[in-house]
């Protein structure tokens, strides 16, 4: 029995003494899948929460304690800096690290991994600081840095990129035997009370926003200009809400991944009074990423922006309303036409009473812990860089159902 444990250990160089989880960055999508990590510790074993600012680490790490009676370690850490990441998951020796902090830090981290043999999960693809451009090439190309270190990367658990991909995945493996369009619909209904405030991270969110739409079709990336394609959708539990078309990463993947699609395409909801203001800020050029030189300094507007702006972690408590995110699919069952509507509704002020967050970081954070734990109890195996409609949908959505996100599959009219 002992010689086979460690035959076993040798063929897949499992390194039995790594444990617990090591997550970096410390916002509101992190203080969800902390607090959630802590609620699932069983699976965890231990929790570091490792950020650049450590007295938001500590913050998170308190109100754990106080809520949750669990105790995580915290680190101050810069994730820019791939020898102090090496050096701090050594420290650590984790089993498994999870990047929540921005999509700048994607490749650091994942590169720090590799030198470790450390498995990697993050909820949003890599972004360069100077240009405001999104694509998973980059991250894509560690394949054969992962699969040599025998280690995997799970790529996008957040809801939009994660459960978007989750729900098509299952779609396609228990509803259709063909899916041919998907509209990804992400709808939230909350109110916090603002004039203008953005749900997560500012720069990541304005930079999403104001940039060309573009959707997939027959093969082809079709684009348009910045939320010129608008549809007035009936969200489940919500209403009607003006839907516009963005171009958003998921749709990178799940073109290559669900096969024999013809279209999809992502649409999310914004209020007039975003709208008006984002074109206003855009149009005196506070949404431009280049720094210009202010009184002798070089600042760059949209950080200036986003230091102006209310921090997204502090809307929790005055977010009021719902979300709903989901995907419509349509294909064909067994030679016959079907369309279906898959979704979670969450409510702002139920997330926070839980996590002290709102639903915009909840929705992000619960799924980032899913990911987290079916790659950490080996439910999701592999090496290499892997999107997350790469891998078993079902166990997902079984967690989803007992973890704060239950969901729902609903059967649509055909046009
Ligand atoms: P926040 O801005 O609230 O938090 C980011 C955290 O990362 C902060 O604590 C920040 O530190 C830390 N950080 C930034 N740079 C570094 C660095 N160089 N070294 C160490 N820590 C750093 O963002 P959110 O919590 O809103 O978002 C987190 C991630 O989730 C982002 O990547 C975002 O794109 C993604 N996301 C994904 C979604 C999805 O559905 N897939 C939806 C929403 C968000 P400091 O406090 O010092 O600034």
């Amino acid at each position: 029995m002992v010689l086979a444990i460690i035959a076993l250990r040798n063929k897949w160089r499992i390194d039995m003494s790594k444990k617990g989880i090591l997550i970096i960055g410390a916002g509101g999508v992190s203080r969800v899948a902390t607090t959630k990590c802590a609620m699932n510790i069983d699976t965890f074993e231990n929790i570091t929460l490792a950020s650049r600012t450590l007295i938001k680490c500590e913050a998170i790490r308190d109100d754990i304690k106080k809520r949750q009676k669990v105790q995580i370690a915290v680190r101050q850490i810069d994730a820019d800096n791939v020898p102090a990441l090496v050096e701090l998951i050594k420290e650590v020796n984790p089993k498994l690290v999870l990047n929540l902090a921005l999509p700048y830090q994607d490749l650091t981290i994942m590169d720090a991994c590799v030198e470790t043999g450390v498995d990697y999960v993050d909820t949003a693809n890599y972004e360069h600081p100077d240009i405001a451009k999104f694509e998973y090439k980059e991250q894509w190309a560690k394949q054969e840095d992962f699969k040599k270190a025998n280690i995997k990367a799970l790529l996008g658990s957040g809801f939009d990129p994660g459960v978007t991909g989750v729900f098509c995945a299952y779609a396609q493996a228990n509803l259709f035997d063909s899916i041919e369009y998907i509209d990804i619909m992400d709808c939230n209904a909350g109110d916090h009370g603002y004039a203008f405030a953005t749900n997560f991270n500012p720069e990541i969110n304005l930079r999403e926003v104001s940039a060309k739409g573009r959707y997939w079709q027959e093969g082809k990336w079709i684009e348009t200009e910045p939320l010129a394609i608008r549809i007035d959708h009936d969200y489940p539990e919500i209403g009607v809400k003006p839907s516009y078309l963005l171009y958003h990463e998921e749709l990178e993947s799940l073109c290559k991944n669900i096969k024999g699609l013809k279209r999809i395409r992502f649409f999310m909801t914004f209020g007039d009074s975003y709208i008006t203001h984002m074109k206003c800020l855009e149009n005196v050029g506070m949404l431009g990423i280049k720094e210009v030189e202010h009184k002798g300094m070089m600042i760059s507007p949209m950080e200036f922006l986003a230091t102006l702006l209310p921090d997204p972690a502090s809307l929790g408590p005055r977010t009021v309303g719902k979300t709903n995110i989901g995907c419509i699919i349509e294909g064909l069952k067994d030679g016959k036409r079907k369309k279906v509507y898959i979704y979670n509704i969450c409510d702002h002020q139920e997330c926070y009473k839980e996590t002290l967050a709102q639903a915009v970081s909840y929705t992000t954070g619960v799924p980032a812990m899913i990911g987290s734990k079916l790659i950490y109890n080996g439910t999701w195996k592999g090496q290499g860089v892997f999107n997350i409609e790469e891998f078993d949908a079902n166990p997902f959505m079984e967690e989803m159902m007992h973890q704060g996100l239950p969901w729902k599959v609903i059967d649509l009219p055909l046009d």
